[in-house]
């Protein structure tokens, strides 16, 4: 029987991957300009990780988790995100001890069994931003800005910014008290989880993802009243910081991170205006998170975003020579002998730093040619019976067409000037 791949997994195929590598390129260049370095972590942590960093009464760790024990009887989990492991390598290795903020990115793969539907896979791709030591305002509009200059070169429009504030410890529990005075009449048409958050922590309400709790929920009131000065002052100098970089944002209640870690700013990127559900990506700013894998207390704000969404835009609307990498030469051979003298060329191509590719299947000339033009080859180099016995190759400029015959001795300085020519 065929195997398939697993439900809610897809492959990159290799004429898409060119599109991913863009995408992931100019991710990387766009972190990196801003001064973010790389983090790589496993793909899979102990569960406690999560419980404690993502928090053991979200849906996430609740429903959601890839766990397993391995074979030496550990709890393990496949990432569903990657905030929890940068900060668990951040505190693992020392990072607070050296100059701070450590200013982090991370690329790839996040796991989580939720139902698939159209644009929702079980695993999954993001990429992230973590400052870690660093309270400013500042540094929340910088992870908050830098992301939409990704979707702006992906041609994503109409990208919101929502922004709220939670608020801290010291401003936080009488927010959950008003919390629950205005949810105490919903309270009896509220889902069994959201009834058993309402005292814990009423903020949680707002995450429940049931249609019947959504609806029933009132708009919840506004923190910003009850914000303590410091949060006040936090929260003005971020939105002062935005409008300087023209960036557009809607303060949205309802936008929380319920764990107590969570602190101060959050925030969603939305597609297609307000209260849609559409969300690309968020993150906010998480000052307890560092405490809580271990370390001191160290304040903390980042960002996650979705890539499959970006490489859907830039597909639309990337043009392919932006992606599509494509060969200097291919080499065209007539025969066996000839064949055998393609190898060695393409090899010898390889060496001078180009591209290069040749037949090894003994298809005809028009074949050759067109796999060439599939490949998006820039030249062709013909090896037929007499440019075999001269020493010489045909070269066709697959751009203009244009044809001449050299000596196989000058192939690899034709095609790298005919390169610079082209201007790259
Ligand atoms: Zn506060
Ligand atoms: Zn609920």
């Amino acid at each position: 029987m065929e195997i398939v791949a697993p439900r809610g997994t897809f492959d990159v195929m290799p004429d898409d991957a060119g599109l991913w590598q863009f995408v992931e390129g100019l991710v990387r260049q766009t972190f990196e300009k801003c001064g973010y370095r790389e983090i790589r972590t496993p793909v899979f942590e102990h569960t406690e990780l999560f419980e404690r960093g993502v928090g053991a009464a979200t849906d996430i760790v609740e429903k959601e988790m890839y766990t397993f024990k391995d074979r030496g009887g550990r709890l393990i989990t496949l990432r569903p995100e990657g905030t929890a492991p940068a900060v668990r390598a951040f505190v693992e290795h020392g990072l607070a001890g050296r100059s701070l903020p450590a200013k982090l990115y991370y690329i790839g793969p996040m796991f989580r069994y939720e139902r698939p539907q159209a644009g929702r896979y079980r695993q999954f791709h993001q990429f992230g931003m973590e400052v870690v030591g660093a309270a400013s305002p500042e540094a929340d509009a910088e992870v908050i800005a830098t992301p939409l200059a990704i979707f702006g070169a992906m041609g994503i429009q109409d990208v919101v910014v929502n922004l709220n504030s939670i608020g801290c410890p010291a401003c936080k529990p009488a927010y959950r008290q008003r919390l629950r005075e205005a949810y105490a009449p919903v309270l009896g048409r509220l889902c069994e989880s959201c009834r058993a958050r309402y005292d814990r922590n009423p903020l949680r309400l707002l995450d429940c993802k049931s249609d019947e709790c959504r609806a029933a929920l009132p708009e919840p009131p506004t923190i910003f009243g009850q914000l303590c000065p410091e949060c006040g002052a936090h929260f003005d100098g971020l939105r002062r910081l935005l409008d300087k970089l023209g960036v557009e944002y809607v303060i949205n209640p309802r936008l929380v991170r319920g764990l107590d870690y969570y602190t101060k700013t959050t925030f969603e990127y939305n597609v297609g205006g307000i209260g849609s559900q559409d969300a690309i990506g968020g993150g906010g700013r998480y000052d307890g998170l560092v405490e809580e894998c271990g370390g001191a207390p160290t304040p903390a704000v980042g960002v996650a975003c979705g890539l499959e969404r970006c490489v859907l835009a830039a597909r639309a609307n990337a043009s392919d020579e932006q992606y599509q990498a494509g060969l200097d030469v291919f080499i065209v051979s007539m025969g066996d002998a000839a064949r055998e003298r393609a190898f060695e060329l393409a090899h010898e191509m390889r060496c001078a730093g180009l591209a290069a590719d040749f037949d090894m299947v003994g298809r005809g000339l028009k074949a050759q040619m067109r796999y060439a033009g599939k490949m998006r080859a820039r030249f062709v180099a013909i090896l037929g019976d007499e440019e075999l016995a001269a020493g010489q190759a045909t070269i066709k400029d697959m751009s203009t067409g244009e044809q001449t015959r050299i000596s196989q001795g000058e192939l690899a300085t034709c095609i790298g000037a005919g390169s610079a020519v082209n201007g790259e």
